[in-house]
């Protein structure tokens, strides 16, 4: 039996993992089996209403026997997983309640934004609900009118938009590109107070964990395992493989925890972009669209960074590398007219943007710099400028010059990939380290 939930938290506190967290141990207390690792999917980066990260979860649950692979650790309870998957005819009553008071118990009710779903089925769900929920803006009505079709128990609560995340959870297939992230919670007490962890030990443990990613941005001194927010996570290890995420989530010096658990995710996996041509991108869209640079790059108060990029068809739209990407706005910088790009960024709807998450670079055109002005053929002296883009002339016999003397550019940009530091990472854009190894 598969549970999808979603949309319990609010910018005030909560975590729809932590919600996670406390059902897988519920379960597992009242005699059932957690079967594989726990899901934390994301979404569309770009929906308006998301609290933070836009993330839902699914468990897989049974009446099975225990393994020996610990999946979290809650308190002093080790939380295994379920090896076998054996029929729980009878008990479906009861993972509904344990689902719904638990939810009751942690979700935000009074929030407006916060408008939580559960979705509960034999099976996981048709992949298209997970693909819609990532790559495009989907309707509650959709999303319910799709769930009355098929064998599904469902409960949405308030406006029950958290449907759209946690049937989405259920829908997604990990099969294919994926990774894990242990999370660490914070002791109740604590929560909205500043957490306590040991900077040196972070960059330790990113050095001797090299299928993690993420950890730290090095550039910027930006700790990036830790959230901003006041939610229940003290924080969260990304990486390639399950299995060393526990190893690595101890050599982290910091506040005691009340647990961790590690899920097994879509992010930094791309799922969430779409090849696209210029004239069929849409806001709130993830895509992937090559093009060439008509509008050298020029900054904007805020220090955002602008470019236009037109298709062969000489359809264009706007980029842009906004002050928070930093040190990538000098790559941007460096780009010239007529260079070749493949873009990969989130659409803002008003005015019509890409904002850049990384970039590929597929073309760099060969420009000419000025050296000096240029020389007269009958006097052999320079000539004098007429003005910006006038013109020469010499002073001596009058003869006139269109250009200057020129040599190539030297371009500081190279052919291939640049992506923004980790400090400014979308959870699912897969860093460039991920890309070398797949
Ligand atoms: P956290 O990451 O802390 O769990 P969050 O950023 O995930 O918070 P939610 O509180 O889950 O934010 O709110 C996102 C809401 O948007 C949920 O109700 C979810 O069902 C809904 N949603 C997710 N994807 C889409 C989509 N593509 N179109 C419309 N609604 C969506």
């Amino acid at each position: 039996m598969w549970i999808g939930v979603d949309d319990t938290d609010s910018r005030t506190g909560g975590c729809t993992t932590f919600v996670a967290f406390q059902l897988v141990h519920r379960l597992i207390s009242t005699g059932f089996s957690v079967i594989g690792y726990p899901r934390l999917v994301r979404l569309n980066p770009n929906i308006p209403w998301k609290t933070r990260g836009n993330g839902a979860v699914a468990i897989q649950v049974s009446k099975g026997v225990t393994s020996d692979i610990q999946i979290g650790l809650n308190k002093d309870t080790k939380l295994m997983i379920g090896k076998t998957l054996d029929h729980m005819t009878g008990d479906v009553d009861t993972v509904r309640e344990i689902v719904c008071s638990l939810i009751e118990e942690y979700a935000s009710f009074d929030d407006d934004n916060t408008n939580p779903g559960i979705v509960i089925s034999n099976k996981l769900l048709p992949p298209h609900l997970y693909q819609n929920a990532i790559q495009k803006i989907v309707t509650i009505r959709d999303v319910v009118e799709e769930l009355d079709g098929l064998d599904v128990w469902y409960k949405g609560y308030k406006n029950q938009r958290g449907l759209i995340g946690a049937s989405a959870a259920l829908s997604w297939n990990d099969t294919m590109d994926k990774t894990f992230e242990i999370i660490y919670y914070r002791d109740k007490n604590r929560w909205g107070t500043k957490r306590m962890i040991d900077t040196r030990s972070v960059l330790t443990m990113d050095e001797r964990c090299p299928s993690t990613f993420d950890n730290y941005d090095r550039e910027n001194h930006h700790l990036s395992i830790a959230p901003n927010s006041p939610c229940p996570v003290l924080f969260g290890i990304r990486g390639d493989h399950q299995e060393p995420l526990p190893a690595c989530g101890s050599m982290i010096e910091a506040e005691p925890s009340q647990g961790w658990m590690i899920f097994v995710t879509n992010q930094a996996t791309d799922d969430h972009l779409q090849r696209k041509k210029i004239e069929s991108i849409e806001p709130y869209q993830s895509v992937i669209t090559k093009g060439t640079v008509c509008k050298k790059p020029f900054t904007i108060p805020g220090g955002h960074v602008l470019f236009t990029l037109e298709d062969e068809k000489g359809k264009t739209i706007d980029c842009a590398a906004y002050e928070p990407t930093k040190q990538f706005r000098n790559a941007i910088r460096q780009l010239e007219k007529g260079d070749i790009v493949e873009v990969y960024g989130g659409v803002r709807k008003k005015p019509l943007t890409i904002n850049i998450e990384k970039i590929a670079v597929h073309y760099l055109i060969d420009v000419a710099e000025k050296i000096e002005n240029p020389l007269c053929p009958l006097c052999g002296k320079h000539m004098r400028s007429k003005g910006k883009g006038k013109g020469y002339h010499c002073k001596g016999c009058g003869t006139k010059e269109v250009n200057p003397i020129v040599r190539k550019k030297d371009r500081l940009l190279s052919l291939g990939f640049y992506e923004v530091p980790v400090c400014a990472r979308r959870h699912l854009s897969k860093p460039l380290k991920r890309m070398d190894d797949s």
